[in-house]
């Protein structure tokens, strides 16, 4: 059976933490979607034209060592505003998002654009300073020298860019369900998450067995 989880959110609100979590404990697969805008912002860092980049993207560029940096994760977002790049990258995700099994997508646009009949969609946010205080932590703790300001500067050029793009801007789905994050640990938010997909579960069991039934 396919079904389709889609997270979306600003950066560093735990969506990827929550996306693993979320697919470990059904047992779904999962696509940090992010990740091929930061393969293809790399590629283009050296030297690619981005559209191109994005449409010869190759497993093993997911796999890169640097792909989670500031500098790729700024590239990613000035890439992520081409529509042709987002264009070429919409199959590979929708392929993805219906294998059979169950699927966790996280992203922007997961919801409104690459998923919109998810039988669940999640927008998981925090405030700016909790968001780069957590992702500052990451950060040290890989032993990167970098300060809580350049962190919070970094989230907000690329939430600001990836909210005003004309093309899939970020912003919640009409029927996503909220999640903020602020308060809590990231052990409660997961177990938020875990019990709004087991009441979206529950929902399309009844509406499958409902149907089932129907035709008994
Ligand atoms: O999720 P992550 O922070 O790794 O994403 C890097 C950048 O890729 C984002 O800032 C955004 O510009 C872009 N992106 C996107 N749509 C997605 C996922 C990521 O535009 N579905």
């Amino acid at each position: 059976m396919a079904f389709t989880i889609a997270i979306d959110g600003p950066a560093a609100a735990g969506k990827g933490t929550i996306g693993r979590a979320v697919a470990a404990h059904f047992g779904f697969a999962h696509l940090d979607t992010g990740l091929l805008y930061r393969a293809t912002g790399r590629r283009m860092l050296q030297g690619l034209d981005a559209v191109e980049a994005a449409q010869s993207l190759r497993a093993a560029d997911l796999e890169a060592d640097d792909l989670r940096s500031s500098e790729v994760g700024q590239a990613a977002s000035r890439v992520a505003a081409i529509p042709e790049v987002r264009a070429a990258l919409v199959d590979f995700q929708r392929a993805f998002a219906r294998r059979s099994g169950g699927a966790v997508l996280d992203g922007r646009d997961i919801g409104t654009v690459i998923c919109p009949d998810a039988e669940v969609k999640l927008y998981v946010t925090a405030g700016d300073d909790e968001r780069a205080r957590r992702r500052h932590k990451e950060l040290c703790e890989k032993g990167q020298d970098v300060t809580l300001e350049e962190v919070l500067d970094d989230l907000r050029t690329r939430d600001a860019r990836d909210s005003a793009r004309a093309t899939a801007p970020l912003k919640p789905a009409k029927d996503a369900l909220l999640l903020d994050t602020s308060a809590m640990t990231i052990e409660s938010a997961v177990q938020a998450a875990i019990d709004l997909v087991a009441q979206g579960l529950a929902v399309a069991d009844q509406a499958q067995n409902g149907a089932g039934g129907g035709q008994a």
